[in-house]
């Protein structure tokens, strides 16, 4: 025990000693909220290692796309991102929902995406900016529905995340790669055909063809990734839930 605490030890006894020998009255405390006994929520919320995470992720990005660009025409290539714990952070989300004790319902996503306050991920923004000087395009493919794109596109503009393509999630469409193939023809966009040179995101799926399934194939597996794909960490939800 260190000397500061032994003196608080002996001064706690002897305050006790002079209330007249009575038991210490236990005060009681209030439960833990499920917000600070959510380990996932406090590590994206308060831990410095998140957000190098986010930053050491995009910088690797940024110079893995820079040398990709050296061989290619400007204004022939994109990067594809992702949306939610891609570009912008639900964190906020996360957070009232565990205070109310509660988990990711349509209606509650429905008003806190109307809200259009979610905050950029730390790093993207500069990233974007780097594929912007080096010639490229950015399309962000979320799994948000079409009916939340029009205030996505007004978050994302507000909190300063350029775009050139933001395409949501229409019925049925329960992976991304009919759309990625949209943005690679250029139908459904005004961008003309483009060569998709990488993908960003914080789920399995934000990359080709794959499914929480590729943790059986080994680590050969993940040749692309720090190549072409580079994954965020989210440990706050994801397909890891449900596959
Ligand atoms: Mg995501």
């Amino acid at each position: 025990m260190s000397g500061s605490r032994l003196s608080l030890l002996l001064i706690a006894i002897a305050l006790g000693g002079c209330a007249g020998g009575a038991a210490p009255v236990a005060v009681p405390e209030s439960p833990p909220s499920a917000v600070e006994t959510s380990y996932e929520i406090l590590w994206v919320r308060d831990s410095a290692e998140y957000e190098a995470a986010l930053v050491q992720t995009y910088r690797l990005a940024a110079a893995r796309v820079e040398q990709t660009a050296r061989e290619l025409e400007p204004g022939t290539w994109v990067v594809v991102m992702d949306a939610d714990e891609t570009v912008l952070s639900n964190l906020d989300y996360s957070v009232e929902r565990a205070a109310v004790g509660g988990r990711w319902t349509a209606e509650t996503w429905r008003e806190w995406v109307s809200r259009k306050q979610a905050p950029p991920i730390p790093g993207a923004i500069d990233f974007i900016e780097t594929v912007y000087r080096l010639g490229g395009r950015v399309a962000i493919v979320t799994n948000r529905s079409e009916e939340l794109c029009p205030a996505t596109r007004d978050n994302l503009e507000a909190v300063g995340v350029p775009f050139d393509h933001l395409r949501c999630k229409r019925e049925g469409e329960d992976r991304k790669e009919s759309r990625w193939q949209e943005v690679r023809s250029g139908d459904g966009t005004d961008l003309g055909p483009l060569e998709i040179v990488m993908w960003i995101g914080d789920n399995i799926r934000d990359f080709p063809d794959l499914d929480q399934s590729v943790r059986e194939a080994g680590t050969s597996a993940y040749d692309e990734f720090g190549v072409r794909y580079f994954v965020l960490p989210n440990p706050l939800y994801g397909s890891w839930e449900e596959d």
